[in-house]
């Protein structure tokens, strides 16, 4: 059973039907009563004609977790994407996503080809989440073709100007296999986060289990984009990667539990800054903590033990490598541990603010000494 209305029937129980073209830019408004009675109300004249939002060549995947320490990364994106369009990574990406990144240079046989002709050597690694020029090419055409805007949060291109990449990032890839098998278990959709990118990372920080880099069943190693990646599942014998080992849980030492705090602020802090961090900027706030330390040390010599070190790389970095990315592992995320500030404290506050926080957080250490 259904309505007519201008000689069409419809036949299922709608509230709203956009009819333009069939009826020059008017809109029925159906009712679902409580008594399931479908009703009929005005119509709606539209006098301008109504604008079709633009439409994207590939779906419009939504990222996983933007804005907190699990961000999805890059190449679990695309990989994602490939599942969604229940295609294989080979043929989204040299059917759809190398056209767009080689422009004129695409010739229709690359569609045949293995993604190591666009992705060889380290851009097939962890490293694509990082700050490579490819990275850049990815995550652009993933925009152009998605019409996700954004998509720089799943890499580390925010952090360019202000931190070196070299030895940041993994050779090969690892997972937890503890969360594969939860997120299974939850019905969850399966990812990697960008966390699992960062060599320093060692252990997962939701289930305190150790990462691994090897298939329990056939002892591989898995490349971060591969011809037949799939999230979750082995490149090469193909099968489940997630388990439960209730012997996992592992006892974390203070520094990496450091360290791997500072990572996750820093891809949770990304999509929250108004814009990249400068590096001129970035000296800057490190010259006023350089300050306070000092200052800290001149009330209390005995803090030499903890703040001399880590002030003297202050100071060489500050006079002479001011011009050039700066370690995260080994100087930014010790710099503001002992500072008492968050990784996401010394991007996003302006230098004055950030003077205020060091003032209370140093000051109020040497009252309690004392
Ligand atoms: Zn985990
Ligand atoms: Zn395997």
């Amino acid at each position: 059973m259904g309505i007519k209305i201008n000689g069409f029937i419809f036949s299922i129980p709608v509230y709203l039907i956009s009819v333009d073209t069939l009826f020059n830019n008017q809109f029925l408004l159906l009712y679902m009563t409580d008594q399931n009675v479908l009703q009929i109300y005005d119509r709606i004249i539209i006098s301008q004609s109504l604008e079709i939002p633009p439409r994207s060549r590939l779906y419009s995947l939504k990222p996983i977790g933007v804005g907190t320490p699990y961000t999805e990364s890059i190449s679990s994106y695309v990989s994602r994407l490939a599942q969604e369009h229940c295609l294989p990574l080979k043929k989204l990406i040299m059917g759809e996503i190398a056209p767009a990144i080689v422009g004129d240079q695409y010739q229709p046989e690359m569609l045949s080809k293995n993604v190591s002709i666009l992705f060889a050597n380290s851009d097939a690694k962890p490293a694509i989440n990082g700050m490579r020029d490819m990275t850049r090419s990815l995550v652009n055409a993933l925009q152009q073709l998605t019409l996700c805007q954004n998509l720089q949060y799943l890499s580390c291109l925010t952090w360019k100007e202000v931190i070196k990449e070299r030895g940041l990032f993994r050779q090969e890839k690892v997972w937890c296999p503890m969360c594969f098998e939860q997120w299974r278990q939850e019905n969850k959709p399966i990812y990697e986060p960008l966390l699992w990118s960062f060599k320093d990372v060692t252990y997962c920080p939701q289930l305190h289990c150790k990462l691994v880099d090897r298939c329990p069943h056939c002892d591989s190693q898995q490349k971060a984009i591969a011809n037949n990646s799939r999230l979750g599942y082995c490149d090469h014998c193909k099968q489940w990667l997630g388990y439960v080992d209730s012997d996992a849980e592992i006892k974390i030492n203070e520094k990496e539990r450091q360290i791997i705090t500072g990572i996750g602020e820093l891809i949770a802090t990304a999509p929250l800054l108004n814009s990249p961090p400068t590096l001129p900027d970035l000296i800057q706030k490190l010259q006023l903590i350089q300050f306070s330390f000092e200052r800290s040390l001149r009330q209390d010599l005995t803090k030499f033990i903890t703040l001399g070190k880590i002030l003297e790389q202050l100071k060489i970095t500050i006079t002479q490598h001011k011009s050039k990315p700066l370690n995260l592992i080994n100087l930014l995320i010790p710099v503001c541990n002992l500072a008492k500030i968050s990784i996401s404290q010394l991007f996003k506050e302006d230098v004055s603010t950030l003077g205020s926080i060091l003032n209370i957080n140093l000051t109020q250490q040497y009252d309690l000494r004392r």
